[in-house]
């Protein structure tokens, strides 16, 4: 038969990683069958205060001839090398004929981009007859639900490569040059390598997981042939999932904005941006339900210039995440950009030159040509920016948002 596995749920801050563990579990269930295409690494909603990180859940198509042993290796697996002692570990492992797959597809879609209880789940898996796994809080059964149903209609891929056993926990060694080089040869086709801005090497990350790097990219063949160019130290294996990363699957659309969701949606300024200690910057627009705080935190570096540089009157689409009632801005469309004045004394109209103030409320004057005039003059001063995409730099990306080089847009400005 074929079964859809999902696994979640099974790392905590301290060590292991829901990939590492799924690929234990792809080894052990030879002994009874075999995985079909690529596991996919799906990303669900970002905001979710349970996370380790990146709420990230894996799902596979297997083709096993006894699905009692493959449950009953996966409960092995997990009890093996889940972090169970830690609180906040909750996993949970669900085997889901292919035939009713299609029917997860909008709890998928909900926990991409809203809020699921755990009864929620419970609930999918009663009333659909659902082998599952749930240990201790079983929060983890949202997760694998979740990842078997999404339908991926825009993906990438991304090649994880994992540590030596031995080597886990200690500094990663990596020739940083050498993603740089293959960022130059292979962006954009594979992209979010590196950050050249802020010399950052995304691909590598700092947590004490078992990933050496990730590199992401459409083409699966081409990330095979860019391990040859990179250097590191030495790894266990390597393997690409099929993904949901870079395509803004969490962004909705909705008119009523809620906490703990993400939106694209479209406002008139209403305030100066201001900036507080730290370096974040805040401002408000208006929508069509009302007035919405946007924030550029300090992370979002470069892109924070764009922000400071709107004024009162210019019309933006926002995309980000809504928490604490504040959109924490992933990427803005500028559509509208405000008229800027500024008012400047009156130049005479006989010399040229500017004229000088006459004392309060009483005009201006030019003192060589004792010409007069009542009032400041309004002159309009160029914009520092232009309309169009701009978007955070890589280094402060999320998983779920899309890139602008992977959107068809006009306009596009961006960082790298
Ligand atoms: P990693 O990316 O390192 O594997 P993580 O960031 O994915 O870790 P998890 O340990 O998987 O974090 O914890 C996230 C928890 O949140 C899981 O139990 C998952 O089932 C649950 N969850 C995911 N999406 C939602 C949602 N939309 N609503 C409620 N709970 C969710």
């Amino acid at each position: 038969m074929r079964v859809w596995i999902g696994i979640d749920d099974t790392d905590s801050r301290k060590g292991m990683c829901t990939t590492y563990l799924a690929l234990i579990l792809i080894d052990r269930l030879k002994e009874v069958g075999e995985v079909v295409g690529f596991p996919r690494l799906i990303r669900l909603n970002p905001t979710i205060p349970y996370k380790t990180r990146g709420n990230g859940a894996v799902s596979f198509l297997a083709e096993i001839d006894d699905l009692d042993k493959a449950v009953e290796i996966a409960e092995e697996v997990v009890r093996k090398y889940a972090e169970l002692d830690d609180p906040n570990t909750n996993p949970g492992v669900v085997f889901v004929d292919e035939a009713k797959v299609s029917l997860l597809r909008e709890f998928a879609r909900r926990a991409i981009t809203d809020v699921l209880s755990i009864e929620d789940a419970i609930d999918v898996l009663e009333k659909l007859r659902i082998e599952h796994l749930k240990f201790k809080n079983g929060r983890g059964l949202i997760g694998a639900l979740a990842s078997v149903g999404a339908v991926l209609e825009d993906f990438v891929y991304e090649l994880i490569a994992y540590r030596l056993p031995e080597r886990i926990g200690k500094p990663r060694e990596f020739d940083k040059e050498s993603f740089y080089e293959l960022d130059f040869l292979f962006y954009p086709t594979i992209f979010d390598t590196v950050d050249w801005c802020n010399d950052v090497v995304m691909a590598v990350p700092g947590t004490p997981c078992p990933v050496l790097f990730g590199l992401r990219g459409e083409d699966p063949d081409l990330l095979k042939k860019a391990l040859s160019i990179i250097k590191t130290e030495p790894f266990d294996r390597f393997q690409i999932f099929q993904t949901n990363h870079a395509t803004d699957m969490h962004i909705i659309c909705d008119e009523e904005i809620k906490n703990f969701r993400s939106y694209r949606v479209v406002g008139r300024l209403i305030e100066k941006p201001y900036e507080i200690v730290g370096g974040h910057i805040f401002f408000k627009i208006k929508t069509n339900s009302g007035n919405l705080k946007c924030a550029a935190f300090e992370p979002t570096k470069q892109f924070r210039n764009i922000i400071r540089a709107l004024i009162p009157g210019d019309l933006v689409e926002v995309y980000g995440s809504v928490k604490n009632e504040t959109l924490n801005l992933e990427k803005i469309r500028i559509l509208e950009l405000e008229k800027q004045f500024l008012l400047l004394n009156p130049i005479c109209p006989i010399c040229g030159k500017r004229m000088e103030s006459s004392g309060k409320g009483q005009g201006f004057r030019c003192r060589n040509c004792k010409t007069k005039y009542f009032e400041k003059i309004k002159v309009e001063v160029p914009r520092k920016i232009e309309t169009g995409y701009y978007e955070v730099p890589p280094c402060a990306r999320r998983h779920l948002s899309k890139p602008l080089i992977r959107m068809n847009v006009s306009g596009r400005h961006i960082f790298r």
